[in-house]
C-alpha cells in the first residue's frame, strides 16, 4: 500500500502518462498515477491518434514537433509499441487567406527548424493521387507528421515512467482531496489514503469534477466527435506507401487519412456541437462511446465522399463518436491550479499530439520553476470572465466550431460576451462612439475606434487592412493633440504589511520608489533568474505599494506572489483591479485637458514624471494620478474608483473634444510602445532573464532572487529591435505578427516575439529574441513574412523621442 510520495497525479491517459514519464526524466521519482480503471480507458484509447507540425502558435508546435520526434523511439526505450506511422500530412487551402494561414505556419516552423513546404496542386496529386483538388490552390505539406495507436503511447509513457521509478497503479478511484495546513495533501482513494506534496490533476473529462472538491470552477465542458472507418478501399491495396493525412478545413472540416487498407475520416462538424456529461461525467464510465449522430455531421461527410471519390461507394465499417475537453480558449490547461500544490494537466482537446510536449513543459515548470517555453497561453489562471455553466459550456462549443476555422491573429470570440465579461461604466457609451472590443483577462478593452463608415467588427486578415489607416489616425490625433483611452483591465494590487519592502526587495530588480509617490518600473524575478512579470510600482507609504501590471497576469502574479511569501513574514496582498478603472490622458495637450478638470497642479515641478499623487478629477476624489503613459507621450493614468469613472470621463471629454482630443484603443497603444522602445507580455516571459530581456537598466547589481543567472550576459538568446523595409512590390503588403522566424542568410538566427507598425517613422517594428551574435546594432537579418524574407535592421535604440523629451514635456519641446 502506498501512504506517501511526492507527487500523485490523478488519470491515466495521455497526459498524465505523459507528465509521470516527463516528471521521472526529470529527475523526480517518487511519482505516483492512479487511474480508477486501466489505463487510457478515458477519451484516450478512442482518439484517432494523429499529430502534426501544421501548428501556427509557438508553444503548442514545440510541443507537436516533439510528439513526432518521442513517438518513433518510444518503442525502442520502452518495450512497447505505439505503431508509428510517419506518413506526413497535408492541409491544404482553397482561399487566400488559407494559404495566408499557411505561410504564416510555414515561417513559424521554419523558424523552428520543421521541414515544411507550400506546394501547389501538381505536387499535391503525386502526394495523394486520390484527392478530388478542384478549387485547391495549396497544401502544407509537413513530412514528419504521423499517427499512431493512442493506448500505445499511454502504456508505453507509463511504462518508461514505471522503469524510471514512478508508480502506476490501476483499478483504484481517487475519491477526494484534502489540502494540509504544511501545504501537503491528502490523496484520498478508494483503497487508501496517500500523503503527498503536490497532487496533478489529470483527470480529462472528469478533471472538473475532481476541481469542484476543492473548489476549483474549471472551465471545460465536454464535446463530441466522430471519426468514421470505411470498408477496405479497393484503390488502397496495391499502394506501397501510406498516403499522407490530409487537413481540410474549408470542405470537410475535418481530416482524412488511411486506416490500414481503410479510410478514415474525422468530422469537426461548423454547427450544432453537442455537449455531454454537462452535470458530470459518471464515475462508472469507462470507454464510452455514443451513438452516432449522422444528422450532424452529414453534410461534412458528403464532402468528404466528393473529395475522396474512392470512399463514396463504400460502406461505413466502423464509427467512433466519443468526448473531448475543450477549454474556452482551447488551449490546455497546463500549470498551477491557484491553490497550493495543486498542478492541472486537462483541458486538452488534441492530447495525442500535445500530450508529450505538455508533460514535458509542465514537468519542467513543476521541477525547475519554470518551463523552457512561455506557458502563459496554458497557465489554468488565465481567465478573467465569469465562468458559469452558460460560459463554460458555450464557450467549449464555441472552440469546437472553431478548430477547423482559420485562427486569424487577433481572433474574436463573441460567445458569451459582453454576458460574461467585465466592463467599466464606460463600456455602452465608449461603443456607440465606435470601440471595437477585444477579450483581454475576461474584460472588454477598446481595441480601435470604428470610424468613416468602417463596420464596427474585428477585422481578421493577415495582410494589412483598413484598419492600418485607423489606428494609424489614433497615433497621429494622440501626438498632434490628446488621446484617451480606457485601461481598466490593467491588474491592480496593493501590497503592504510589516515585511512588504523586505519581500519586494527579494522578488523585484529595480530600486523600489524610495518616497511616497515616486513611482518605479520593476521585474519580478524567480529563484532561477527568469521573469515572472513587469509591474509599475507606486509607494502609497511606508510599508504600501500599489502595482499595475498586464491584464492577463491578474491571477498568476498574485498568485505567483503569494507563494513566493516566506512563512513568517506579514505581508497582505488585496487585488483592487475592479474596484478602480483607468483612464488614460496622453499627448501634448494632455496637461491642458486634465488640468480643465482638476485643481491639481500639473506642471513639471509640481507632478514630475514618474511620480503619483491623489488628485480630485470632476470633483471626484482620490483618483490616484500617475504620470506614466504607455505612450512616450506627456500623459497621465488616471486610476478612478470604478463607480465614478463616468464623471471623470464626461470631464475630460467635454475638456478635451473641442481641442482636438481623440479616442484611442490598445491597438494605437501598441504602435506608439513600439516606436518607443517598450516591451509588452510577449517579450517578457518567463522564458527569458533580465540579460535575456534586455532590461538591465531596471535592475539592481544584486540583492534580489536569481539575481546572478537574470544578470549573467545572454547566452542563448537576446531581445532586440528590428525595423522592417516596407514591403516591395512584388511582396504581400502583410506584417510579422509574432513567432515568425528570423533569418541571417541561409540560418535561422531567432523569432518575432511581437511588433506594430511606427507611424511616426512610417515603418513596421519588431521585437525578436535572437542568436547574441546577430544582436548588434545595424545587423542585416531578415523576417519570413507571409512567404518572404522582408529585410530588417538591428536598432540602436527607440526610433521615436529617444531623449523622452517628449513625455517629460519639457521647456525644449515648448520652445519648438
Ligand atoms: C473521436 C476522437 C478522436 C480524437 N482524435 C485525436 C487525434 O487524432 N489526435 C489527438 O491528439 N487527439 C485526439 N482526440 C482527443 C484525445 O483523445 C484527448 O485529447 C486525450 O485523450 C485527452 O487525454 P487525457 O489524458 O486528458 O484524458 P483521458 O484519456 O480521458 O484520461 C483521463 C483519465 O483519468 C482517469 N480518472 C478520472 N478521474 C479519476 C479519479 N478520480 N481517479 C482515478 N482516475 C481518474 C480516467 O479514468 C481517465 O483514464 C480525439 C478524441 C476523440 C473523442
Amino acid at each position: 500500500m502506498q501512504t506517501q510520495a511526492k507527487v500523485v497525479i490523478i488519470g491515466g491517459g495521455v497526459m498524465g502518462c505523459s507528465l509521470a514519464y516527463h516528471l521521472c526524466k526529470e529527475g523526480w521519482r517518487d511519482v505516483v498515477l492512479l487511474e480508477k480503471a486501466e489505463l487510457t480507458s478515458g477519451s484516450t484509447w478512442h482518439a484517432a491518434g494523429q499529430i502534426t507540425h501544421s501548428v501556427s502558435h509557438y508553444g503548442l508546435a514545440k510541443m507537436a514537433a516533439y510528439g513526432t520526434e518521442l513517438y518513433p523511439r518510444l518503442e525502442a526505450e520502452t518495450g512497447q509499441s505505439c505503431t508509428w506511422h510517419g506518413c506526413g500530412s497535408l492541409r491544404v487551402a482553397y482561399e487566400d487567406a488559407e494559404v495566408d494561414w499557411l505561410h504564416y505556419t510555414l515561417s513559424v516552423g521554419r523558424g523552428l527548424g520543421h521541414e515544411m513546404e507550400i506546394i501547389g496542386p501538381e505536387r499535391i496529386r503525386e502526394l495523394h493521387p486520390f484527392y478530388n483538388l478542384e478549387g485547391i490552390k495549396a497544401a502544407l505539406h509537413t513530412p514528419h507528421d504521423g499517427h499512431v495507436d493512442p493506448a500505445g503511447v499511454a502504456f508505453g509513457l507509463a511504462a518508461g515512467a514505471r522503469q524510471t521509478g514512478a508508480k502506476v497503479i490501476r483499478n483504484n478511484r481517487v475519491t477526494g482531496l484534502s489540502a494540509q495546513a504544511n501545504g501537503e495533501w491528502v490523496v484520498q482513494t478508494e483503497q487508501f489514503d496517500i500523503i503527498c506534496e503536490m497532487v496533478v490533476n489529470a483527470g480529462g473529462t472528469y478533471a472538473r469534477q475532481i476541481g469542484q472538491w476543492v473548489g476549483l470552477d474549471l472551465p471545460i465542458a465536454n464535446l463530441l466527435h466522430h471519426y468514421l472507418i470505411t470498408e477496405p478501399v479497393p484503390e488502397f491495396q496495391a499502394l506501397a506507401t501510406e498516403l499522407p493525412v490530409v487537413r481540410d478545413d474549408r470542405q470537410v472540416s475535418g481530416y482524412i487519412r488511411m486506416e490500414q487498407k481503410s479510410g478514415l475520416i474525422g468530422i469537426y462538424e461548423k454547427a450544432d456541437a453537442t455537449t455531454v456529461w454537462d452535470d458530470g461525467t459518471p464515475w462508472e464510465a469507462e470507454n464510452e462511446l455514443f451513438e452516432p449522430d449522422f444528422d450532424r455531421i452529414m453534410p461534412w461527410l458528403e464532402n468528404a465522399m466528393e473529395r475522396m471519390p474512392v470512399f463514396a461507394e463504400l460502406g461505413i465499417k466502423r464509427v467512433v463518436h466519443g468526448a473531448i475537453t475543450h477549454p474556452p480558449d482551447g488551449n490546455m490547461l497546463l500549470g498551477p491550479s491557484g491553490l497550493r500544490n495543486l498542478w492541472l494537466c486537462c483541458g486538452s482537446q488534441v492530447g495525442i499530439a500535445w500530450g508529450p510536449g505538455a508533460g514535458k513543459y509542465l514537468a519542467q515548470w513543476m521541477v525547475h520553476g519554470a518551463a523552457d517555453i512561455s506557458m502563459a497561453s496554458f497557465d489554468p489562471r488565465r481567465f478573467g470572465a465569469k465562468i458559469d455553466e452558460t460560459y463554460r459550456i458555450e464557450k467549449a462549443k464555441e472552440d469546437y466550431l472553431l478548430r477547423h476555422e482559420i485562427p486569424f491573429p487577433h481572433l474574436d470570440r463573441p460567445v458569451c460576451r459582453p454576458s460574461n465579461s467585465k466592463t467599466t461604466p464606460l463600456y455602452e457609451g465608449l461603443k456607440a462612439r465606435g470601440a471595437v472590443y477585444q477579450d483581454i483577462y475576461g474584460w472588454e478593452r477598446p481595441y480601435w475606434y470604428a470610424t468613416n463608415g468602417v463596420p464596427q467588427e474585428h477585422i481578421h486578415a493577415f495582410r494589412r487592412t483598413e484598419l492600418h489607416g485607423i489606428v494609424g489616425a489614433e497615433v497621429n490625433g494622440l501626438r498632434a493633440c490628446a488621446g484617451l483611452a480606457d485601461l481598466s483591465a490593467f491588474a491592480k494590487l496593493e501590497i503592504h504589511g510589516r515585511d512588504a519592502v523586505g519581500f519586494l526587495k527579494r522578488v523585484s530588480s529595480n530600486r523600489l520608489p524610495q518616497k511616497t509617490g515616486s513611482v518605479s518600473l520593476t521585474y519580478l524575478v524567480n529563484p532561477n533568474g527568469r521573469i515572472e512579470g513587469e509591474s509599475t510600482f507606486v509607494r502609497l507609504s511606508e510599508d504600501r505599494f500599489y502595482a499595475v501590471y498586464a491584464a492577463a497576469k491578474e491571477a498568476s502574479l498574485l498568485n505567483w506572489m503569494e507563494e513566493q511569501r516566506q512563512e513568517d513574514e506579514q505581508i497582505f496582498f488585496e487585488n483592487v483591479s475592479e474596484a478602480y478603472g483607468v483612464l488614460m490622458i496622453a499627448g501634448p495637450e494632455s496637461r491642458s485637458i486634465l488640468g480643465a478638470c482638476t485643481e491639481a497642479a500639473l506642471d513639471n515641478q509640481s507632478f514630475r514624471w514618474l511620480s503619483a499623487q491623489h488628485i480630485t478629477v470632476a470633483g471626484v476624489e482620490k483618483v490616484r494620478a500617475l504620470r506614466v503613459t504607455y505612450t512616450g507621450e506627456l500623459g497621465w493614468e488616471l486610476h478612478v474608483p470604478m463607480h465614478a469613472m463616468r464623471s471623470v470621463y464626461d470631464a475630460l471629454v467635454a475638456a478635451g473634444e473641442p481641442r482636438g482630443m481623440v479616442h484611442i484603443g490598445s491597438a494605437a497603444l501598441n504602435a506608439m510602445r513600439m516606436e518607443k522602445g517598450y516591451k509588452s507580455g510577449h517579450e517578457l516571459t518567463n522564458e527569458v532573464t533580465l540579460a535575456e530581456a534586455e532590461v538591465l537598466r531596471f535592475a539592481r547589481d544584486g540583492g534580489f532572487q536569481g539575481a546572478a543567472a537574470s544578470l549573467a550576459p545572454a547566452e542563448k538568446w537576446k531581445l532586440v529591435c528590428l525595423r522592417l523595409e516596407e514591403p516591395s512590390a512584388e511582396q504581400p503588403l502583410a506584417d510579422p505578427l509574432g513567432s515568425e522566424s528570423v533569418w541571417a542568410g541561409d540560418a535561422c538566427v531567432g523569432s518575432v516575439s511581437s511588433g506594430g507598425f511606427g507611424y511616426g517613422i512610417g515603418g513596421y517594428l519588431a521585437w525578436a529574441y535572437v542568436r547574441p551574435d546577430f544582436a548588434a546594432p545595424g545587423t542585416s537579418l531578415s523576417v519570413m513574412t507571409l512567404g518572404y524574407l522582408r529585410a530588417a535592421t538591428v536598432l540602436a535604440g527607440p526610433v521615436w523621442d529617444a531623449e523622452n523629451a517628449r513625455l517629460r514635456a519639457d521647456t525644449r519641446l515648448a520652445a519648438e
